[in-house]
């Protein structure tokens, strides 16, 4: 296979795919140092794999700029439509076009339910690891098995990002987030997150690689105080025009109040229109998103 989005390969049982990709938005280095970790200690075991792991390169151009994104924010043109966008549109379509060919052709072959994306990201904020699942059954017992606070109905609030969109197409689809974007910690909760998800889909056994407990045990450490599973109230979209400085001191999970001043935007004060968590606040020049507000859900023994 001779694509320049494919990092690396391995494995050889045609039954499982697991795909994990890494640098979908260019400034988050983090995940590509962990994902060259793994395949570092892979490579002493190839023929202890059952399935086949691939690792993807996300934006390339952007990874190479260090930025977000060149054009527009690739994981916000995760959909059927932009399949045939040309050039024009932004250098970002091109890479989305490649990226889906590689995942839908070449590694999962149109049959979605046997492939498990999990999508790595970091952040901008200080502190507080989450992961996202995609709105599916498979995707949501991934995400909480990894004990690290999970957020319900975020997925579906970003409908075109691949986390949705191959969750949409019936793979099992995960965004963990690992940290800060320059912390070297992210990339060791990032590296620990791989290897429990290559545990828990099947992929490695815990006798061959005995250190994937000790992996597991760093994630909920570095969770223990955070609420682990939440839903998505609010998000703060912002669109091109939009001059948004986030105030500072705000980190995922830290409680806001109703009408408490979170940022300006345009001149404009911006407030919280409910209360709850934070999430994402926007620390940087570009994005898509100020913030999100999500809350505590409710225990509950049957499923809403
Ligand atoms: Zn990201």
């Amino acid at each position: 296979m001779n694509d320049k989005h494919l990092l690396f390969s391995i494995g050889n049982k045609e039954n499982k795919k697991f795909i994990v990709l890494v640098g979908i938005h260019g400034n988050e280095k983090q995940g590509i140092v962990a994902a060259q970790r793994v395949i570092e200690k892979l490579k002493n075991h190839p023929d202890k794999i059952n399935g086949k792991i691939y690792f993807l390169l996300g934006n390339l151009r952007a990874l190479e700029r260090n930025e977000r994104f060149v054009d527009v924010d690739l994981n916000r043109i995760f959909h059927d439509s932009n399949l045939t966008k040309n050039g024009e549109h932004g250098y970002d379509y091109k890479e989305f076009q490649e990226i889906h060919r590689l995942i839908s052709e070449k590694i999962c072959q149109h049959h979605y339910e046997n492939c498990v994306l999990l999508d790595l990201h970091t952040f901008s904020a200080d502190s507080g690891i989450f992961c996202i699942p995609a709105n599916n059954e498979k995707s949501f017992k991934l995400a909480q098995n990894f004990g690290v606070p999970f957020i319900e109905k975020l997925a579906s609030s970003l409908p075109e990002t691949a986390l949705h969109y191959y969750g949409e197409k019936g793979m099992t689809s995960v965004v963990f987030e690992g940290g800060q974007h320059d912390d070297p910690k992210s990339a060791e909760l990032i590296e620990a997150a791989i290897w429990v998800a290559l545990k828990y889909e099947g992929l490695i056994d815990s006798e061959d690689f005995p250190f994937v407990s000790e992996m597991h045990q760093k994630l909920l450490k570095a969770s223990e105080n955070l609420p682990h599973h939440l839903e998505l109230i609010y998000r703060h979209k912002l669109e091109d025009y939009h001059r948004f400085k986030m105030k500072e001191g705000y980190q995922n999970f830290k409680t806001i109040g109703k009408e408490e001043v979170l940022a300006s935007q345009n001149g404009q004060t911006i407030t919280s229109p409910v209360e709850g968590l934070i999430l994402m606040p926007l620390y940087q020049e570009k994005g898509s998103d100020g913030f999100f507000i999500v809350r505590k859900k409710k225990q509950k023994t049957n499923k809403s």
